[in-house]
């Protein structure tokens, strides 16, 4: 096996050897680089085949979506389940399902925390919500001092409800809530919840600074599933959610810009990789959810200037197949998702490419003002009186030079506060 340094030391050898034949090709300035021609060596690439997050700022009429999770409920490293993010040129970001390991991706692109205040849930599931307390506490943590607001559908009955699950979910989370308000803007730990009826076809859920997201019913397991569009300056991305093929998709999808829709594994991979029983993994498929064949045929209806497909484990053993599938019903432009698979869209074009980005993202803060905390303690006498003091004694150097660094009054000190 060839070592970075062996490739290194061959690349080192090449080059050499194409000066020794001519020396002057190494003093010409024009070139064609990665991205297209340069004119110096220190110009960079006139244009990208990848995205750096945060490099790019978005035209007036220019929208980005970023696949943040295109997985299953299965966690695995390389796909995060259901998530996608839409940004507009006019600053507004929208996140459509918030599915479980996403967060780590959405924070990859390194985009204020307290601009990712809107998520648009398409139904309840785990690898649809799973990581809202990630986005919800991390959030916070890293700078979105006001609520996260959240949409999401009725259900069949109140206890079906997005209402009632984002409630209960701040139940759930009530000592970490609590324990953090005290210290923490509290408001940063509410949410502001838009439950809306799931079966009112293309209803406007959303409308506010020129965009207007609606939604219609999907088809998944039960009443409550919703698939969404989002239309401004006169483009539409749809996001179907998980849905086997239905009515209102083909009739509000239809002459969308970006069309996102699930597509299924087969029933054989889903036997072969899976271990899923033979009719199980026929009725997940191809009743629950759409296959593939059945994805080309929605999107050859709705005809999409793009359409991506989603939610299957994207290997090459199973994206191949399910390709193939797609192409005996569909021919147009097509993207198989992957995570931080993302595409710029403008009436003139499409683009799809893949961001490359950091595993070592930090949250980043706006430079909003925190409120104050509510201060209530929560820490009983008995467990404070547990301190180990040598411990705390060793840190008092280098917090005395902290504070003085820092400009720290004695009142804001918490070590005079004990
Ligand atoms: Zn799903």
């Amino acid at each position: 096996m060839r070592t970075f340094k062996g490739l290194l030391t061959a690349a080192a050898i090449a080059v050499a050897a194409v000066l020794a034949i001519n020396p002057q090709s190494a003093l010409i300035g024009d070139a064609e680089a990665a991205g297209g021609l340069i004119h110096s060596r220190n110009q960079i690439a006139p244009n990208r085949y990848v995205y750096y997050p945060g490099t790019e700022v978005l035209a007036g009429d220019e929208m980005r979506v970023v696949a943040c999770g295109t997985g299953m409920p299965n966690s695995r490293r390389s796909q995060a389940a259901s998530c996608f993010l839409i940004e507009l040129g006019n600053g507004d970001k929208f996140l459509f399902d918030i599915g479980t390991g996403s967060s780590a991706n959405l924070a990859a692109l390194m985009i204020p925390n307290a601009w990712l205040d809107k998520i648009f849930l398409t139904h309840l599931h785990t690898d649809h919500i799973g990581d809202l307390d990630a986005l919800w506490a991390g959030g916070w943590t890293a700078g979105r001092f006001h609520e996260l607001e959240i949409w999401g559908p009725s259900g069949s009955t109140p206890e079906m409800g997005t209402k009632y699950a984002m409630e209960h979910f701040l139940k759930t989370f009530t000592w970490d809530k609590e324990t953090r308000q005290a210290k923490l803007a509290p408001r940063g730990g509410e949410m502001i919840v838009h439950e809306f009826d799931y079966s009112v076809p293309n209803q406007v859920v959303y409308d506010k600074n020129g965009v207007v997201i609606r939604s219609w019913p999907a088809m998944d397991i039960a009443d409550g599933p919703v698939s969404y569009s989002l239309e401004w300056k006169g483009m539409k991305v749809v996001f179907g959610g998980d849905t086997g093929p239905n009515k209102w998709f083909i009739e509000h999808a239809t002459n969308a810009d970006l069309v996102i829709h699930e597509a299924f594994m087969l029933p054989e991979q889903m036997v072969k990789n899976y271990n899923l029983p033979p009719v199980a993994a026929m009725m997940v498929c191809c009743q629950l959810h759409t296959g593939p064949h059945a994805f080309g045929k929605i999107m050859s209806a709705v005809e999409p200037r793009h359409a991506v497909a989603y939610h299957f484990f994207n290997d090459p053993n199973i994206r191949y197949e399910m390709y193939e599938g797609i192409r005996q019903t569909y021919q147009g432009p097509l993207s198989m998702a992957e995570d931080l698979m993302v595409w710029n869209v403008t009436k003139d074009a499409i683009t799809e490419r893949m961001a490359v980005t950091t595993d070592d993202a930090w949250g980043v803060p706006t430079l909003a003002k925190p409120a104050p905390g509510t201060g209530k303690k929560w820490m009983s006498k008995e467990i404070a009186e547990g301190r180990w003091q040598p411990a705390y004694d060793a840190q008092d150097a280098v917090l005395d030079q902290y504070v003085e660094d820092f400009g720290i009054k004695p009142e804001q000190d918490w070590r005079n506060k004990q």
